[in-house]
């Protein structure tokens, strides 16, 4: 039962050390997915700021045509003003020229306030492709990174794999079966020391039988709060774990 509560330490000690590398191999395409997210993120503004300049900048547009026509109609009926020999029709069209100054006028300031509304939302649109190339360089950088990383920590994971193998072959299969459950529904860790009468996994103090039993080592003891498999580490002695 040493043997068996050794090798099952040892295996759960190489299953530690390959959870800890796989974690870290994780947390690199969570980086590149959280770069992709934020391109996303601002490609999406960039397109809504476009749209929104390009329609200002089409009102702007006609705005601006609509008020060179009128001011091209203006200084026509200026000259026909000036030409016109009937007081009458003069003074009418004298009227309708003030008429249409000011109007035109209006039409003038809209379109300059157009224009600072597009200067505005240019300068958006060039700080949002400026982000945007940062976080592109970025990205390509950290998938350079993610792929080698990858491919190291994946050799690492596989000597592990290898390594672990030689336990696997040394354990009674049901057992491992029972390792393999406890250590999927607890976190990976399976196998845990019982100090100064508690499990080190849950805390839960054993009834003194079962610490008894525990301290003999003959058996393999389960922890009645975890469920996780106990043993003890005798005063002195290398530690497997
Ligand atoms: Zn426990």
């Amino acid at each position: 039962m040493r043997e068996v509560l050794s090798c099952l330490r040892q295996l759960q000690k190489v299953d530690l050390e390959m959870l800890e590398i796989v974690k870290i191999r994780d947390t690199f395409p969570a980086k590149v997915r959280d770069l992709e997210k934020q391109l996303a993120s601002e490609q999406s503004k960039l397109a809504k700021t476009q749209a929104s300049f390009d329609t200002i900048h089409d009102e702007r547009t006609e705005k601006h045509n609509k008020f060179k026509e009128d001011d091209e109609r203006l200084k026509k009926w200026e000259r026909r003003l000036n030409e016109s020999k009937n007081a009458r029709e003069a003074s009418a069209l004298a009227r309708e020229i003030d008429a249409h100054k000011r109007l035109n006028q209006e039409l003038e300031e809209e379109v300059l306030k157009l224009m600072e509304q597009e200067e505005l939302e240019k300068a958006s649109l060039t700080s949002f492709e400026s982000t945007i190339q940062e976080i592109e360089e970025k990205l390509a950088k950290e998938r350079a990174v993610c792929e080698e990383k990858l491919g190291d920590l994946n050799q690492q994971i596989a000597v592990f794999e290898s390594d672990r193998q030689q336990y696997v072959e040394q354990l009674p299969k049901p057992l491992l079966r029972r390792y393999e459950g406890v250590k999927r529904a607890r976190g990976g860790l399976a196998v845990v020391e019982v100090r100064n009468g508690c499990c080190t996994g849950c805390n839960m103090r054993l009834r003194p039988q079962l610490h008894n039993t525990v301290l003999k080592g003959k058996s393999l003891e389960t922890c009645p709060g975890c469920k996780r498999m106990l043993y003890h580490q005798e005063e002195g002695a290398a530690d497997a774990s």
